[in-house]
């Protein structure tokens, strides 16, 4: 079996974890909290490997994920969690089973993504997870949600508390979660230092701008985004500047 899933220590108690044979599109961090009280997993990868199974040790205190958006690199691993939250825009989607696939084509195609700009790789991911794995057996089964979670709501773990803020524009329920304690911002896909995704079919670009004028003046000291590297409060505040720059 492949190493599927990389772990690192962020600090603070907070592990990253992330997925390296995983195509750059799809290749997401979640993000393991451990706090005094309970733990809190941000995200759950693409579901491609049970997590239960590589981390055992994730389930040890039965935590709670929190979804960014219900894209499916962000929840494919939802389902092994009993319980599972997420803003309540993203509900029927994560209801009505999240679009997924891991061959290009088909993903891009389902996604809405147009195809003709780039090119498609075949297969989202660079190697098998073991040498009985069906790519074509992938899917993300309808999803429930044990709560929902909106705009201002706080999740104490005991040492940390999570602050949700609805920043809409990527999907319509996308949340971050701020924690003040350690000014620690969980983005997902709101921001990160890459190519930001706002002309998917539920994307609304207003909506993203005052995202973004939101976050132009936040004062974090670390933001651990859904996609690449971590970065602090000045590269926030450009990735966020150049944002509304761009589609001013
Ligand atoms: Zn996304």
């Amino acid at each position: 079996m492949v190493d599927w899933y990389t772990q690192a220590d962020a600090g603070n108690d907070v592990i990253r974890i992330s997925e390296p044979h995983v195509n750059e599109l799809l290749s997401a961090n979640f993000w393991w909290l451990r706090g005094t009280d309970r733990d809190i997993v941000v995200d759950a990868g693409l579901g491609v490997v049970a997590l239960r199974e590589a981390i055992p040790g994730l389930f040890a205190r039965d935590p709670m994920v929190l979804l960014t958006h219900a894209h499916l690199d962000h929840v494919g691993g939802a389902s092994e969690f009993a319980d599972r939250a997420a803003h309540p825009a993203e509900a029927g989607l994560l209801a009505a089973g999240v679009p997924a696939s891991l061959y290009g084509a088909e993903l891009y195609d389902k996604l809405g993504i147009d195809a003709s700009a780039e090119p498609v790789p075949e297969l989202m991911i660079d190697v098998l997870p073991g040498p009985d794995y069906d790519p074509a057996t992938y899917r993300i089964e309808p999803l429930t949600l044990k709560r929902t979670i909106d705009d201002g709501d706080r999740i104490d773990l005991g040492g940390q508390v999570l602050t949700v803020l609805h920043l809409p524009g990527h999907t319509p329920g996308s949340i971050a979660l701020l924690e003040e304690r350690t000014g620690t911002l969980y983005s997902g896909d709101i921001v990160y230092d890459g190519a930001l995704i706002d002309d998917l079919p539920n994307s609304d670009v207003a909506a993203y701008r005052r995202s973004m004028e939101f976050l132009a003046d936040l004062d974090v000291s670390v933001v651990h985004p859904g996609h690449g590297h971590s970065f602090d409060r000045a590269r926030l505040h450009q990735l966020a500047g150049a944002y509304l720059r761009r589609r001013a």
